[in-house]
């Protein structure tokens, strides 16, 4: 935490305390939504390399206003107390604001996974699990964990068979946990549900001329500048689908070791190929490399995507931000003070609640394909098929009856009739989500004299979901 700085968890309050002076609760249910409900801390042994080593690890649970309590499971040195209770609070309003129908969770490991073998790396994650299990903080019914920063597929595939060995009875087990590999029972499209999420947020946000402006820029996405701090699988994902299918000119790209600028845009495969071969950006050819990463924060651009760490964009740095539009890809990357700051200036923050919502969406969707045991959107698919054959047997009839000899072409056709795969089902409906979640944040953002910010007018919209939640439960 730096001096002057509130700690994570109190800028998310002060952040949910700004809105909710403008909302009609009453004090009793204003403070059980802010406050997290337990936060459960483990320290275990696994012995390793000879010796017995001891990890801490913790899972949260911030809102139970619905269940199961929804949210990722971080590996890194720097996961506290303070940071995993921030990380759930910020789960219950992103999942109220995207109507996941969860409350919100988190977890996280003091480790570097870097610093151990996959074989370690599992002996820790099943024991990890085990501890979250035997408290059912891992369950299909009432927290479901997901990858978050240090985690991904292959430790979710992990977590599953754990709670598959010690439930063996319990025919749901699989959606104990979400972001699990294709073949292990999770779902196309959720490894890059997050980055897709931020491109779609800003497709969505550039649709509307009058919020572009707001951020003092014109036009759509084609051609505009962002810089992405974090080429991992959110800034990765997100840097390469706006560039690659917005026409959006990756004009920095910062990480650990330093950071790469071009004008004339980074080609984001190439960038994250080296990244993967020398564990850095140093010494990439064709862009220039800066030592001080930071810095590059504060580089001319149009969009400043920071999609790593909370806290990056603090009161030491805000006022120099030169970025007109902040996209929030990871978890409250800008601090309280910060974000007083940048509202000053005039800078437009689409927030993290909001903008990083693609992975609980997709998550969601595994979820309800685990518990229905069928495979995502088969059922859609088939009446799409049936009314899909109506279509050519009758195209087909006409044709033969006026002898006009059409023909499909046959690829057309199989298209037609076959086309609505599992992956195209994931898009649209993160699309949708993402569209509808944007339109109940900007009626609040425009409807209301007293919200000039989008972050204010999403804390509005899942706070007063989360207390409908609460009052129609009688509280
Ligand atoms: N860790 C991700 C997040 O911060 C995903 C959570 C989930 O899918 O449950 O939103």
């Amino acid at each position: 935490m730096r001096a002057g700085e509130p700690s994570f968890r109190d800028s998310v309050d002060l952040m949910f305390n700004r809105a909710v002076r403008l909302m009609d609760l009453s004090p009793g249910l204003e403070n059980k939504i802010r406050v997290c409900n337990s936060t459960y801390t483990v320290r275990f042994g696994v012995r390793l390399r000879g010796k017995i080593e001891t990890f801490t690890g913790y899972r949260s649970v911030h809102s139970e206003h619905m269940e199961p309590v929804k949210g990722g499971i971080r590996y890194a040195l720097s996961v506290s107390q303070d940071e995993v209770e921030a990380l759930a609070a910020l789960m219950t309003y992103k999942c109220a604001l995207v109507e996941t129908p969860f409350g919100g969770s988190k977890g996280g490991l003091c480790i570097d996974p870097r610093q151990w073998d996959e074989h370690e790396l599992e002996q820790i994650t099943r024991r990890f699990a085990y501890e979250l299990i035997k408290r059912d903080l891992i369950h299909p019914a009432q927290n479901v964990p997901a990858p978050d920063m240090g985690t991904g597929e292959r430790e979710m595939a992990w977590i599953a068979d754990q709670y598959a060995r010690m439930n063996t009875t319990d025919i749901n087990a699989k959606a104990c946990v979400t972001g699990k590999p294709p073949h292990a029972g999770g779902i196309q499209g959720r490894v890059e549900a997050t980055g897709r999420g931020v491109q779609f947020a800003l497709r969505e946000f550039f649709r509307h001329k009058e919020d572009v402006a707001k951020a003092g820029l014109s036009g759509g996405l084609d051609g505009k500048r962002a810089v992405v701090q974090g080429l991992g699988n959110v800034g990765y994902h997100a840097a390469k689908f706006l560039s690659e299918e917005d026409g959006v000119k990756i004009t920095g790209i910062i990480e650990r070791d330093g950071a790469l600028i071009s004008d004339t845009g980074l080609e984001v495969e190439a960038v994250r190929a080296h990244m993967v071969a020398t564990g850095g950006l140093k010494g990439f050819a064709g862009a220039e490399y800066v030592e001080d990463g930071a810095k590059v924060l504060e580089k001319d651009c149009d969009i400043l995507i920071p999609a790593a760490m909370e806290g990056v964009i603090h009161q030491g740095n805000a006022a120099r931000i030169s970025a007109p539009l902040i996209i929030e890809a990871a978890n409250g990357p800008v601090t309280f003070g910060a974000d007083e700051i940048l509202r000053q200036k005039g800078a437009v923050i689409i927030p993290d609640m909001y903008a990083n919502a693609g992975g609980v969406t997709v998550s969601y969707f595994e979820w309800v394909k685990n518990l229905s045991h069928i495979r995502f959107g088969r059922m859609q698919r088939r009446a799409e098929e049936a009314r899909s054959r109506l279509i050519v047997e009758e195209l087909e009839r006409l044709s033969a009856d006026k002898g006009l000899g059409w023909t499909l072409a046959p690829d057309f056709k199989e298209k037609f009739l076959t086309g609505s795969d599992e992956l195209a089902l994931v898009r649209s409906g993160l699309d949708d989500t993402m569209r509808s979640a944007y339109a109940a944040m900007r009626e609040v953002w425009h409807g209301r004299d007293d919200v000039d910010d989008l972050r204010t007018a999403a804390y509005i919209v899942s706070i007063s979901r989360v207390a409908q939640t609460y009052r129609s439960k009688g509280l």
